[in-house]
C-alpha cells in the first residue's frame, strides 16, 4: 500500500515567521517582528511581499538548518546586521563586519546636517573636498560621496580590516574614484585642507562600555567606541589636529554623545572654530538627543 507522505514535520514560511517572532519576543527582543521577518527573507531568498504571496512554502532542509543558526546568533544578541553582514544606511546598504561599527540611524542625523550646510553655504556645486576621521564602514563618506556628486573623499582609519571595509563599501556604491582610504591615527599625517570634516568618533566613556547592550558590546568593536575616561579622549584629539586642516570657511561635523555637545562645542570653541549665524551648532536626532555639531573655522 503507498502511504501519503509524512507532512507533520513541514514548517510552512508563515509558521516558521510566527515561531520565530514569539522566540524572540519571549527573550526580550525588542525588534522581535522586524529581526524574524528579515532573517526569514534571508534564508529563503523570499522579499518582503513574498512572505504573504508564498505564506504556504514549505521550507527545505538546508533553509530550516540556515534560519536555526541565525536565530541562535540572534539569542545570543549579534545584531541582524551582522549576521546578514549589511545594513541600510540612508537609503543604501552597505557590507558591515566585526572590524567596524555598525552604522545607526542617528548618525544619518550627521548626514542631514552637512547636505543642509552646503545647502545654506552654497556649496552643492563646489568641487568639495571632505575629509571623515575613523570611518569604519565608509558608511558616512560614501553616502556623502553619493549625495554631492562633484564631492571627493579623504576617510582615515587606525584599523587596516575596518579599511578593507571602507574599501569595498567605496566600489559597492560606485564612488571608490572619488575615495582615498588613509591608515592613521585621526588625520596624522594628512597634508591637505578640506572644505569639510566629519566624524562620529568613538565617545564612550570607557567605564560605561560594560554597561552597554549585549548588541553593543559584544559586537562592536571596542576601538569604535571607547572614548577614554569621559568619553571626550577623540574631540580632543580632533580639536587639536583638524584646525591646520580646514580651508578658511570650513565646515566641521561632529556626531557626539547624548549629553557631550556642550562639552564638544566649547572644546571647538576653544581651537578657534566659530559658530553660524545660519547654522545650527547642536542638532537632536530622530530620537530627541542631542547628536551632532557644527562649526565653522573662520
Ligand atoms: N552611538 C554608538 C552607541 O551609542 C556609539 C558610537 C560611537 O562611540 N561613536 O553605542
Amino acid at each position: 500500500m503507498i502511504m501519503p507522505p509524512d507532512r507533520s514535520d513541514d514548517l510552512t514560511l508563515q509558521n516558521c515567521l510566527f515561531a520565530l517572532r514569539k522566540k524572540f519576543t519571549d527573550d526580550n527582543i525588542d525588534t522581535a517582528d522586524l529581526d524574524a521577518r528579515l532573517l526569514v527573507q534571508a534564508a529563503t531568498g523570499v522579499d518582503h511581499a513574498g512572505l504573504i504571496l508564498k505564506s504556504d512554502h514549505i521550507l527545505t532542509a538546508q533553509e530550516r538548518r540556515t534560519i536555526k543558526k541565525m536565530s541562535q546568533r540572534r539569542l545570543r544578541r549579534e545584531p541582524v546586521s551582522r549576521i546578514l553582514g549589511e545594513r541600510e544606511f540612508y537609503g543604501r546598504d552597505f557590507i558591515v563586519t566585526s572590524d567596524v561599527l555598525d552604522p545607526r540611524p542617528d548618525t544619518e542625523t550627521l548626514i542631514e546636517v552637512v547636505l543642509t550646510a552646503v545647502q545654506t553655504l552654497q556649496m552643492a556645486n563646489r568641487p568639495l573636498d571632505i575629509l571623515d576621521i575613523g570611518t569604519g564602514t565608509g558608511a558616512i563618506i560614501v553616502t556623502l560621496l553619493c549625495e554631492l556628486p562633484h564631492a571627493k573623499g579623504v576617510a582615515t582609519d587606525v584599523s587596516p580590516a575596518a579599511l578593507e571595509v571602507a574599501r569595498r563599501n567605496g566600489i559597492k556604491r560606485g564612488v571608490a574614484e572619488r575615495l582615498n582610504l588613509e591608515e592613521t591615527s585621526w588625520c596624522a599625517g594628512i597634508q591637505q585642507q578640506f572644505d569639510i570634516i566629519v566624524s562620529n568618533p568613538p565617545y564612550i566613556v570607557k567605564a560605561e562600555i560594560e554597561k552597554l547592550d549585549r548588541d553593543v558590546k559584544d559586537f562592536d568593536p571596542h576601538l569604535a567606541l571607547n572614548g577614554g575616561p569621559d568619553g571626550l579622549d577623540a574631540y580632543r584629539k580632533i580639536a587639536e589636529q583638524c584646525p591646520a586642516r580646514m580651508k578658511p570657511g570650513g565646515l566641521i561635523v561632529l556626531e557626539a554623545g547624548f549629553d557631550q555637545a556642550v562639552a564638544l562645542a566649547s572644546l571647538l570653541m576653544t581651537a578657534g572654530f566659530k559658530p553660524h549665524d545660519d547654522i545650527p551648532i547642536i542638532t537632536k536626532d530622530l530620537g530627541g538627543n542631542d547628536r551632532v555639531v557644527t562649526m565653522l573655522w573662520p
